[in-house]
């Protein structure tokens, strides 16, 4: 059976620039319409189903503002 994972972003740790959603092999992130305190639109879950935990998007967060638990 497939890896389940569930991706949890920090809103206010990130900062908009969408290299976890370039990352995401399953396209299981998009973009926040609401702007974070800083005022960045933060990357948020658009279709968790998807997610196969693979660690790819916490990988590349230079901000560590995205945290993978294993389902
Ligand atoms: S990579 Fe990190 S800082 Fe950049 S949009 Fe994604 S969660 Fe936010
Ligand atoms: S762990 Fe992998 S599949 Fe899940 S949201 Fe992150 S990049 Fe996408």
């Amino acid at each position: 059976m497939a890896n389940k994972g569930k991706p949890v972003i920090d809103r206010e740790r990130c900062k908009g620039c969408l290299l976890c959603v370039r990352s995401c092999p399953t396209k299981v992130l998009g973009v926040d319409d609401e702007p974070n305190s800083w005022g960045y639109y933060p990357a948020k879950v658009v279709d968790l189903d998807k997610c196969i935990a693979c660690g790819n998007c916490n990988t590349v967060c230079p901000d560590v503002a995205i945290t993978v638990y294993k389902l």
